[in-house]
């Protein structure tokens, strides 16, 4: 076992993939309007392995099932970030403690997280997006001496959306990392902040063009400006990793509805080395 995956070892699940496992609500914590994470505690003795960016199925009896990601441990307990859209993350939101969920996983590829040793590294996250990249700075934190330059780039729709506000403030203080945060409807300037959005954010980014790593997440519009952004500053599509969403059942490529081109964002994805996907990035249909 790698050193990754050591330190973000908790149990693993095993036996059939498709069968939920109970999961107790330890705790829930209102992060913002309408996003809540979940402390959850497996109700297995089976140890549960995850990489970074990786995602579980959580159901909700009777109501359905929609894939998270694994935002971190704490402990022995699992958490996800989720924001209630619809009729399974309501469901979810509106668990109290004490009460039961299933969990399928973790499913898909995480982050390179090994790639980026000896790089400069670059997060450019959006909305919930910084959900699924969050376990992986907090590795980055941690190991600060495998990297040079650490850079995280998070956009909001108003400075209030901002999700775990003081843990950015801690990366900030952390040796060469910069922190930039943008916002595209805020009322009053604030320090650090920028109007706009998370891509205008890169004029102001410093690091190597030529020896970096980039991770990113969120709509796949900004994505796709991120990337073209990054082109232009001089950053090889070999140095970018992007964690896609799409709408699917099983998570284990059998019901298609995630497909983009040859591959399943639940099995190949949802991280994906940015040439692998190139050609289809950006075609809705496929
Ligand atoms: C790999 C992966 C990781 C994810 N991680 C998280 C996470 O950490 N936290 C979190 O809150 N959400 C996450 N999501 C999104 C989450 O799965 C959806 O919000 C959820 O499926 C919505 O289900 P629902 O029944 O609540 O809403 P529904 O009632 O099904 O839908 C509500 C609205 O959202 C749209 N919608 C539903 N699912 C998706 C989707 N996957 N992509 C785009 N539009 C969708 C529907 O078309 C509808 O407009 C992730 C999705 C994927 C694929």
């Amino acid at each position: 076992m790698n050193d990754t995956m050591s330190i973000i070892t908790s149990r693993v699940m095993s036996g059939n993939s498709m069968t939920p496992i109970a999961a107790t609500l330890v705790s829930k914590t209102e992060e913002v309007l309408g996003v809540v994470t979940m402390s959850l505690r497996l109700e297995t003795s089976e140890p549960f392995e995850f990489q970074f960016g990786q995602f579980n199925m959580l159901s909700v009896f009777g109501v359905g099932e929609v894939a998270i990601s694994i935002m971190g441990r704490h402990e022995d307990e699992l958490l996800h970030t989720i924001r209630s859209v619809g009729r399974v993350t309501h469901a979810l939101a509106r668990l109290k403690p004490g009460e039961q969920l299933g969990i399928r996983g973790p499913f898909g590829q995480g982050w390179p997280i090994e790639r980026a040793i000896g790089k400069d590294l670059i997060f450019i996250t959006a909305g919930l997006g910084c959900a699924p990249v969050v376990a992986a700075i907090k590795h980055a934190i941690q190991h600060r001496e495998n990297h040079h330059r650490i850079v995280i780039l998070q956009g909001v729709k108003h400075h209030r959306d901002l999700l775990w506000r003081p843990q950015y403030e801690i990366w900030r203080d952390q040796h060469q990392c910069q922190v930039l945060l943008a916002a595209s409807e805020e009322h009053k300037r604030k320090q650090h902040w920028k109007l706009g959005v998370v891509t205008g954010l890169l004029e102001e980014a410093c690091f190597d063009a030529d020896n970096c790593i980039v991770m990113m997440c969120g709509p796949e519009i900004m994505m796709k400006a991120a990337l073209e952004q990054l082109k232009l500053n001089g950053v090889p599509d070999d140095a970018c990793y992007l964690s896609m969403e799409r709408n699917f059942q099983c998570g284990q490529g059998f019901c298609g509805h995630c497909q983009i081109g040859p591959y399943f964002v639940c099995k190949d994805g949802p991280v994906f080395h940015y040439p692998n996907i190139k050609p289809w990035f950006g075609q809705w249909g496929l």
